[in-house]
Formats: structure tokens, C-alpha cells, sequence
């Protein structure tokens, strides 16, 4: 089975992706190669991150290497968190302070309700230190200032998807799973994948 490698230590970015992929890739991910270094993300857009990322990690590993960067973009906080959507708070990946800092943000902010708001996704496949291809998707919703629900990661429990009356945090992954930023992004590079893995 080909080697496909997540450019990620995120767990629940893997088990997302692991999940929509299938099994036609034997997965692993950041967590399962220490001896990689992270590159810093000093990009300003999702792509330029997630290039920095898929590349990095291909010049390591000896597959093809996926990468993801995502977020949050609320159109009351003039696209904040956007880019910064895992440092909001200022330590990297510490999802209950970004929360809190989003709810302050929100219910501070002037903007009437219903806050507009986006996750988008950015990932990249990149093979020998080049990138390959760059894929883009996203899921429009609306914003809440509390918590609901404790499914998902991030800011799901504070997000409505369109169509849907509760949030991510409460909403199934196999619902997350069809709609996502993530899975719209993956549908296409799935066939990218695909047609590597015939080659
Ligand atoms: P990255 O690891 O630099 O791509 O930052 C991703 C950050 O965006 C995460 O730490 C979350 O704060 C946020 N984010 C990305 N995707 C999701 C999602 O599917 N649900 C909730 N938050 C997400």
C-alpha cells in the first residue's frame, strides 16, 4: 500500500482526513516521525503555510507528504482569527484560551448578529521538497459567543454551519465529514492522490 504522510502532529486533523480518505493509503502523521523538524509557519496566507509544511517534510520523508492549514475567519473581526487561528490566544494549539479570547472578540465587537464566518482549508501535496499540487475548500456558517457541544476540535462548538441549526461540536463527524473545509479541500486532492498512487 503507497505511504501517504499527514505533515501534521494535529490528531484530530488526521482522524479526519484518515477518515474521508479510506484505506487506500497506508496514513501516518507528524506524531509518528519526530525526527522531522517543524518548519516555521511564516507564511500570511493558508497556502504559503501549507506549502512551508508539505515541503519541509518532504524533503525527509521518502513519499508523498499532505499537509493542511486551516481556519477560522469571522467577517465582524475583519477576518480574524484567519491565518492565526491556532496561536489566537498566544500558545500555539491551546483551543480553550483561543475560544475564550473568540467569545471576548465577539461579544465586544459592535457587528449585529448573525456573525458571518467561514473555515477554510488549504492543502498541499508535495513529493521530494516540490509541491505537487495545492487544494482549497471551504464551509460558510455563523458564529456563536458560547460553547455547544464537545465533539470536533477547536472552534467547532462555536460554529453553525449553513443549513444546519447546531454546531460543529455537536453535529456528527460523519456530518462534519461530508461538509467540512477539510473534506471539500480533500475531494480534491483525493484525485490528485489517486492519480499518483496509479502511477
Ligand atoms: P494550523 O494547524 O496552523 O493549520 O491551524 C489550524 C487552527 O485552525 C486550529 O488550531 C483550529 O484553531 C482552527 N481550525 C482548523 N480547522 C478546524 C476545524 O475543523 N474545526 C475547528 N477549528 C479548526
Amino acid at each position: 500500500m503507497p505511504r501517504l504522510l499527514i505533515a501534521t502532529k494535529n490528531a484530530h486533523k488526521t482522524a479526519e482526513i484518515r477518515a474521508i480518505l479510506g484505506d487506500a493509503w497506508e496514513i501516518s502523521d507528524l506524531t509518528a516521525h519526530p525526527e522531522m523538524p517543524a518548519p516555521d509557519e511564516t507564511g500570511t496566507t493558508f497556502e504559503e503555510n501549507a506549502r512551508i509544511k508539505a515541503e519541509a517534510a518532504s524533503h525527509v520523508f521518502p513519499g508523498i507528504v499532505l499537509s493542511d492549514d486551516s481556519g477560522l475567519e469571522v467577517d465582524a473581526l475583519g477576518g480574524d482569527p484567519g491565518v492565526e487561528s491556532a496561536l489566537y490566544a498566544g500558545t500555539h494549539g491551546d483551543n480553550a484560551a483561543n475560544r475564550a479570547r473568540l467569545k471576548r472578540e465577539l461579544i465586544a465587537c459592535a457587528a449585529p448578529q448573525p456573525w458571518r464566518a467561514r473555515f477554510c482549508c488549504t492543502m498541499a501535496i508535495a513529493q521530494a521538497g516540490r509541491t505537487l499540487a495545492v487544494c482549497d475548500g471551504r464551509v460558510e456558517g455563523h458564529m456563536i459567543s458560547e460553547e455547544r457541544g464537545d465533539g470536533g476540535f477547536g472552534y467547532d462548538a462555536m460554529f453553525i454551519p449553513d443549513g444546519y441549526s447546531e454546531t460543529f461540536g455537536i453535529l456528527s463527524s460523519e456530518v462534519k465529514n461530508t461538509l467540512s473545509h477539510r473534506a471539500r479541500a480533500l475531494a480534491k486532492a483525493g484525485e490528485i492522490l489517486a492519480g499518483l498512487r496509479a502511477k
